[in-house]
């Protein structure tokens, strides 16, 4: 084979999302020499897209306290979320945010000058109280501002950056040991190796798995598909968010900061229906209960529209003035692709595919840990997971809106801090093994086989549908086991898709291949650990099961790769310094 450069670095960041540039930025910072790839260009990664804001219990419009948006956390999570985590990001919160705003994020104002916090679903005053206004917000461009702040930290702090490099599998040796990646950069099709004494995973969600999705195309899951084939479990992958207001039809996201900002749902006959579902929290309940009720609604016949297919998202009486101010993406966004200005008419709205809550299994300081027989989970040394691809777990069964952008800053840092103490005793790289390149590069060199295959779209449409049918907002024991079979079928089909195009240079379509190939392990970790979890919680919603089975239930699934194997393990219901919150109904 060919010879394959090699760059070697102390720890190698696989992703640019608000996660990757927060754990790079603390290793810059701490004079690590650290390299970030991402497939696309920094600011383009999915972050960018983020709208409403971002959450801290900074007491700037009321009286707050993290504590309060602890318990919220954790009741949001249907009680899957583990409570040192969840209080270790609660509590870092207020800090975190400040941070952002000294690094340039442009926060919108109060008039007193304080960072304005609008109202968001789930978070709530003394523990179930009144509705709380604890999300910070750049207008409904939060994303954008932060990543952009994040990469202008990191270029004055000199990471070192591959732009439109893809990742294509982790490095790993007989022991264990994570010692970097093998990446192609896109434009020339080249292979590099970089060879790091840590690596962290920082790839995003995975969306992609369904047809309607408010996710970029580059949220294919590849970190995670790559964890899944180094022998590394995916925790809690039966959990998929979906929002309840993408456009009709389209998928593309209308913030929740619409309804924080006092707008509302209707249906087809003009009734405000949330406040039949949740009378206290209406149209601010949690995610999950909101999209239950929508796709009810629609479903029970009273949908709006020639088909009677969507529900109405009303803001025309917040007035013009404050939509400009507050809402600017969301109107430029119904304007183009709904056809429709909120100003003057409410938005078409259906629920759709937005947030991974689970992934690769880590602790709070970012370390991927994977269970063992002989007693209590161990870490993976060397490995580290953030971000919308890991499952710490603060987001359990359902995420609270604007708790990710928290939850990537805040783990972003604790894993950065934890990777310097690590590198104080691992100073040396370890030995690269040759099998472990052969077998990255015969990833890829799998698409050159010539041939007259199936094409890899048409197989990556039909997944997306298969998902879309089998493993929605409402699933049985019937459709999800039918979405195994139709999932394993098309995998099987996939070994034998071909390339039509086996040129080099910025081959796209070979890149598509490659992530089709991680969406499909991910689809199958995905319907997988949904068959099997026969109880409703959060977002997982079985008709067959209805309830919540705390007996049999409070625990995270572990899916893995090798004969599709299910095993399970507790939650931490134990915070860090505080009382537990136990299992309790989950009303809003
Ligand atoms: C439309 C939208 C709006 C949202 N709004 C909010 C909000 O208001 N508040 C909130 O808290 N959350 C929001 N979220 C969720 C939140 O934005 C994401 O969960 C979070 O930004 C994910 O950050 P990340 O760093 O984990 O990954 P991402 O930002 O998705 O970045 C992933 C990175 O990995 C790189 N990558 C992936 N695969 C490879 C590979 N094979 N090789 C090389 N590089 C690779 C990509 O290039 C990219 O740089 C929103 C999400 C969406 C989709």
């Amino acid at each position: 084979m060919k010879h394959i450069p090699r760059r070697r670095f102390d720890c190698l960041v696989i992703g640019a999302g608000g996660g990757g540039l927060r754990a790079a930025l603390q290793l810059a910072q701490g004079q690590a020499r650290v390299a970030v790839v991402s497939k696309v260009f920094p600011t383009r990664s999915h972050t960018v897209a983020a709208q409403g804001g971002i959450n801290a219990a900074l007491g700037n419009v009321h009286q707050d306290n993290w504590h309060f948006h602890m318990y919220d956390t954790v009741k949001g999570s249907d009680y899957l979320g583990d409570q040192d985590a969840i209080e270790y990001m609660c509590r870092a919160a207020a800090h975190l945010v400040i941070e952002l705003e000294h690094f340039g994020v442009p926060f919108t104002r109060l008039p007193n000058g304080h960072i304005y916090q609008r109202a968001f679903g789930g978070q709530s005053l003394n523990f179930g109280g009144e509705q709380a206004m604890r999300t910070c917000p750049a207008a409904d461009r939060t994303g954008h501002a932060m990543l952009h702040a994040l990469y202008q930290q990191n270029l004055k702090a000199r990471t070192h950056f591959f732009d439109e490099f893809f990742v294509i599998d982790l490095l790993m040796d007989k022991d264990g040991y994570a010692l970097g990646a093998l990446a192609i950069e896109i434009e020339t099709g080249e292979p590099l190796i970089i060879e790091a004494k840590t690596t962290l995973v920082a790839t995003g969600g995975v969306s992609r798995i369904y047809r309607t999705t408010t996710n970029a195309l580059i949220n294919t899951g590849d970190g995670m598909a790559m964890a899944l084939r180094a022998g590394i479990p995916l925790q809690d992958m039966e959990f998929v968010q979906f929002h309840p207001t993408g456009i009709a039809g389209i998928g593309i996201l209308i913030t929740e900061a619409a309804r924080g900002e006092g707008g509302y749902l209707i249906n087809g006959e003009g009734e405000r229906f949330m406040e039949r579902v949740a009378p206290h929290a209406k149209d601010l309940a949690s995610r999950d209960v909101v999209s239950r009720a929508i796709y009810e609604e629609v479903h029970a016949g009273r949908g709006c529209g020639p088909k009677q297919d969507h529900v109405l998202l009303k803001l025309d009486h917040l007035g013009a003035e404050a939509i400009k101010k507050h809402l600017p993406g969301i109107r430029e966004l119904s304007i183009r692709f709904a056809h429709v200005d909120p100003i003057e008419k409410p938005i078409p709205v259906y629920p759709t595919a937005h947030y991974t809550m689970g992934g690769i299994p880590t602790n709070r300081f970012g370390q991927v840990v994977v269970p063992v027989h002989t007693g209590p989970e161990e870490e993976v040394p060397g490995l580290y997971a953030v971000g919308e691809c890991a499952c710490v777990s603060v987001h359990g069964a359902n995420r609270l809106g604007g708790n990710s952008l928290l939850d990537i800053i805040v783990f972003g840092r604790a894993a950065g801090n934890h990777i310097l103490e690590y590198l104080k005793e691992n100073r040396r790289h370890r030995a690269m093994p040759e099998d472990a390149i052969d077998r990255a590069m015969a990833r890829l060199t799998r698409w050159d086989k010539q041939g007259q295959g199936e094409s890899v779209d048409l197989v990556c449409d039909e997944l997306r549908l298969i998902m879309e049918e089998h493993c929605g907002v409402f699933r049985t024991q019937a459709v999800l086991d039918e979405g195994i079979k139709k999932v394993t079928e098309l995998k099987s089909r996939l070994q034998h898709a071909t390339l039509r195009d086996h040129s080099k240079i910025f081959n796209t379509a070979r890149i598509e291949a490659l992530e089709l190939e991680n969406l499909m392990d991910i689809a199958l970790a995905t319907v997988y650990s949904a068959a099997a979890r026969k109880e409703s919680r959060g977002a997982h919603s079985r008709t067959d099961y209805p309830e919540r089975d705390d007996r049999n239930w409070l625990k995270h699934t572990l899916y893995s790769r090798e004969g599709n194997k299910l095993d399970y393990k507790p939650v931490r219901l134990k915070p860090l310094s505080v009382e537990t919150f136990p299992p309790k109904e989950r009303v809003y």
